[in-house]
């Protein structure tokens, strides 16, 4: 059987089979039977397809297998092409051949069921219309975030997954055993894309990346996909007009590859045309607590980390997404330099996306300041004795240098609108969830 024997279902609805008798295949999605009629929805990756099963069309055995197979069973048809306006599509298939390749039993999955029973379903639930178009635009995202590195001349550079130091914090880190010793998971590619820039000057990374987040959010995973970038020479400035333009070209190629998905998943897209071309606007954290107050009536501290509800109430006068720069240094990581012009504040940013999606990328320039960072590790009470290596890299030749990491699975939520960040990875883990 050669793969060029089979039509895909989204040739048949452009219309260029019409007349023709062609094989398609694929998974029942819908089907009811009516005497010596049966009407089935067929789904292959491409689309949706109407077939109609006539009793005298095709062999009597097959016809009656016709009505027997339940939905998801995976079928073979041949069948003549045909303009139907009332089919789905505008194109129906009067199936002259049917071949069973596997009789499905009775699908658990059937319309109205909890969020809780289609997770444990994830695997029978990721054939779904909504899940499949998501999916497919988180393709396109990871596709685009590999050319849009590569295509300015940075290489894709691995770090370790298990990991001896932490990077984040230590109460996200998920411990490992690791031999007679224990390790962790990495929270973060950056510690030693740092020591890469050194080797290599612009590098970026895309992997999966582990945090023990404690609470329950629609915004948190316990294993996400980050994709991170840190290159030698270039100061804060430099990375936020490189992370807006990665953001850019992303959208514009969802744009390009996925007008399909995102008419099913009914999404605004003139809307996502303006991210493309309008400027995302960059503010400082004081600022953002300004709009905060003059704008929302809510007064925040100085100093204190902004929250969802303060992100989302800012993000209510935006309609792109907008860097927040010089938040305060006493809430940054340790690697995040004081700002010299404003030495409440770190050089450092967060991308916040518009519609309630929140932060989508986080980044900073990185101190080159061995005894701050000592100080800083100190007052976390973390073992300073293992960044030893990591301070080197200020000891050998140290340039100035930045990065940031943006999540993959935050801003296809964003793209898809999806309501939970859980139906943008296929098989999400969370607080409360790691099966199937
Ligand atoms: P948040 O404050 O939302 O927890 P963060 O400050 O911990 O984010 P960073 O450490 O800056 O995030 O990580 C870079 C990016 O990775 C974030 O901007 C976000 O897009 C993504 N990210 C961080 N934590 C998670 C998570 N648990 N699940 C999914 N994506 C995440
Ligand atoms: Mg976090």
């Amino acid at each position: 059987m050669s793969q060029s024997d089979f039509t895909s279902i989204e040739d048949v609805l452009s219309g260029e089979t019409v007349g023709k008798t062609i094989q398609v295949r694929g998974w029942i999605y819908r089907t009811r039977s009516s005497g010596n009629i049966v009407f089935m929805t067929l789904r292959d990756v491409t689309g949706v397809l109407q077939a109609t099963v006539k009793r005298g069309n095709l062999p009597d055995a097959e016809f009656e297998d016709a009505v027997k197979a339940l939905i998801e069973s995976s079928v073979q048809i041949t069948g003549v092409v045909k303009e139907d306006k009332r089919a789905p599509g505008g194109y129906e298939l009067q199936v002259t051949n049917l071949l069973v390749v596997n009789f499905a039993e009775p699908f658990p999955i059937t319309k109205d069921q909890s969020p809780e029973f289609l997770m444990d379903q994830r695997h029978l639930w990721i054939r779904s219309r909504k899940l499949t178009s998501i999916l497919k635009v988180r393709s396109t995202v990871v596709g685009a975030i590999h050319s849009f590195f590569r295509g300015k001349g940075f290489y894709e550079f691995d770090a370790p997954v298990l990991q001896p130091n932490q990077c984040e914090g230590g109460s996200t880190l998920f411990e490992v055993k690791y031999y007679d010793e224990k390790t962790y998971l990495s929270q973060s590619w950056q510690l030693y894309a740092e020591a890469g820039v050194f080797a290599l000057e612009r590098i970026y990374n895309m992997g999966p990346t582990f945090r023990a987040e404690k609470s329950k959010t629609s915004r948190h995973l316990s294993e996400f996909w980050m994709a991170e970038m840190e290159a030698a020479w270039m100061d804060l400035s430099d990375v936020t007009m490189l992370a807006k333009e990665e953001v850019k070209y992303i959208v514009s190629q969802v744009l390009e590859k996925n007008r399909k998905e995102l008419e099913i998943l009914e999404q605004d897209i003139p809307k996502l045309e303006r991210i493309v071309s309008e400027e995302f606007p960059t503010i400082t954290y004081t600022e953002a607590l300004r709009i905060l107050k003059e704008k929302e009536g809510m007064e925040i501290e100085w100093g204190k980390d902004l929250r969802t509800v303060e992100e989302d109430n800012l993000m209510k006068h935006f309609s792109t997404p907008v860097v927040v720069t010089n938040y305060p240094l006493e809430i940054m990581a340790f690697y995040k330099p004081m700002d010299e012009k404003d030495p409440r504040t770190a050089l450092c940013f967060d991308m916040l996306a518009p519609e309630g999606y929140g932060e989508i990328i986080g980044g900073s320039q990185r101190s080159t300041d061995i005894a701050a960072m000592t100080q800083r590790l100190e007052q976390m009470g973390e073992c300073v004795g293992n960044y030893q290596w990591y301070f080197d890299l200020r000891r050998f030749g140290s340039v100035p240098h930045s990065g940031y990491g943006l999540g993959v699975e935050r801003l296809v939520a964003w793209i898809c609108k999806a309501e939970n960040i859980k139906d943008t990875i296929p098989f999400p883990r969370t607080l409360l969830r790691f099966r199937p």
